[in-house]
């Protein structure tokens, strides 16, 4: 499904572009270069890319500014190509309809993973099928009777601990911010409640991690957000 998909890279640092463009052709993909907001802007119109790779640092502006501007048109994918020690531009950007972020320097395996991610999202979400029964690691997810099994052992999850977990399933290998789980699973006006997020994420990790001081199915993205990690 990803075999081919057009990429259009953001990014004005010629040797990152030169090490994206090995990556991505010798994985198949197709490729197109901006190195300024005012180039992207021309070829995210001009060629309907199926995936963006976004630098927010670029010469003539910020890549927030291309990000609002496809978001009131398009929901193709968007990775956010970030400096580390950046949390908040990342959680900006995330926030502002970004769908994942790389810290730079990342590796070939880390961006072709992401993207797969991405793509496969928003190929789900095109299809709008829900599944009935989620699964990753040992954990099973059946919405239909609400119940949750980590070994086929039943858990009992409270309904907060429920639609949290049921979420990040959701968007298995995705990062998900603070502000965003807060508005999905509490509402909109608990938006800056993250204490609420930590409290209840704890509590949820002692019933479905084997060592919650270790968790491995729900990871934190440090100053962002967290992430169910994909089996
Ligand atoms: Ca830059």
């Amino acid at each position: 499904m990803s075999e081919g998909a057009l990429v259009l890279v953001v990014e004005d640092e010629k040797e990152l572009r030169r090490f994206v463009r090995a990556a991505l052709t010798a994985h198949g993909y197709r490729m197109i270069e901006a190195s300024s907001v005012a180039e992207a802007k021309m070829l995210a119109t001009s060629h309907n890319p199926e995936i963006v790779l976004l630098d927010l640092g670029l010469p003539d502006g910020d890549g927030l500014e291309l990000l609002a501007m496809l978001r009131e048109w398009s929901r193709v994918p968007v990775i956010v190509l970030s400096a580390r020690g950046r949390e908040d531009d990342k959680v900006l950007a995330l926030d502002a309809g970004a769908d994942d972020y790389l810290t730079k320097p990342f590796g070939t395996n880390e961006l072709l993973a992401r993207m797969r991610v991405a793509l496969r999202h928003r190929a789900s979400d095109a299809v709008g099928g829900e599944e009935k029964v989620l699964t990753f690691g040992d954990v099973s997810i059946d919405r239909t009777k609400r119940l949750v099994a980590r070994g086929g052992q039943e858990l009992h999850l409270t309904p907060i601990e429920y639609r949290l977990l049921v979420l990040l399933a959701e968007h298995a290998g995705k990062v998900l911010t603070h502000r965003h789980i807060l508005k999905e699973v509490w509402g909109p006006t608990y938006a800056s409640q993250s204490h609420y997020v930590r409290v209840h994420m704890a509590e949820l990790r002692k019933k479905i991690e084997v060592d919650p001081s270790r968790p491995k199915l729900i990871v934190t993205e440090p100053g962002v957000g967290y992430r169910l990690r994909e089996a």
